[in-house]
């Protein structure tokens, strides 16, 4: 079997008196696209938030790469190659395409070269964000700023790419591009892990797939027995 990247064990996470999280264990393998799906309020973005260094866990271990890497903040961990594309984008507004681009790019100033070309990969992934280069990013449509947000994510070259809910709030047209290209991202060899509540999509599109119900993992297993099982159909495909 390939190398687990990604072991999450026993996690817990509170805020305040709240437990959302309340011991998680689920494993991403080198090279799959694992897709993370439940109801609102089900934990999904509590659990990315303690993997990407954003919330303290209360309990168990996260290993990225067969080492614990609990306590280690965001930008360190972006650096060996886990890197996040938040839920509701968090683009530099301000900024434009360009530099969005640029920031996603920051832990690899040295690299100049190598820098442009992913630019140009990113810009032929997502034409509409190289026919908008100058433009501010805050101008931009919703579906317009996930394209980039992954862009800018993609430019810190990551072996992990986790992805919190990019469909969210999109056009069906603009919805249909966003899970067309994380495939596309993913086939190029980056291994996923998507958060969705679009669950039939992001399950037509992973490999792997967990439910998650009151902040513990409720089912798991292949994507195409999940997509197909009668309890999961009628729990989360509106069956
Ligand atoms: P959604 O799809 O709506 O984002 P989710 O599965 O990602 O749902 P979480 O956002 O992880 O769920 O929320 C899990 C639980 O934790 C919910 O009950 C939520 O109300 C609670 N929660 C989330 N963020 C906070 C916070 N900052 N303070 C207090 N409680 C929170």
């Amino acid at each position: 079997m390939s190398q687990t990247l990604l072991k999450v064990s026993g996690l817990k996470v509170a805020y305040g008196g709240i437990q959302a999280v309340k011991g998680v264990d689920f494993e991403v393998h080198e090279g799959e696209l694992v897709t993370l799906i439940g109801s609102n309020g089900a934990g999904k973005t509590t659990t990315m938030k303690a993997i990407t260094g954003l919330l303290a866990l209360n309990a168990g271990d996260i290993q990225y790469l067969g080492r614990s890497i609990r306590g280690r903040g965001p930008w360190d961990l972006v650096k060996e190659g886990l890197a996040m594309v938040p839920e509701g984008r968090g683009v530099f507004t301000r900024m434009t395409i360009t530099e969005n681009l640029q920031m996603g790019a920051h832990i690899r100033s040295g690299d100049k070269a190598g820098v442009a070309q992913d630019m140009e990969r990113v810009f032929a992934t997502f034409p509409r964000l190289k026919e908008r280069r100058d433009q501010l990013a805050g101008t931009m449509s919703g579906g317009e700023q996930q394209m980039l947000a992954m862009g800018r994510a993609l430019m810190s070259r990551p072996k992990v790419l986790l992805m919190d809910e990019p469909s969210m709030g999109l056009s069906p047209i603009m919805v249909d591009k966003i899970f067309e290209v994380v495939r596309e991202v993913h086939d190029q060899g980056v291994t996923v892990l998507l958060v969705e509540q679009n669950a039939s999509r992001a399950l037509e599109i992973a490999d792997r797939g967990y439910v998650m119900e009151s902040g513990v993992i409720s089912m798991s297993g292949e994507a195409r027995d999940m997509l197909t099982d009668p309890k999961v159909r009628a729990a989360y495909l509106g069956e």
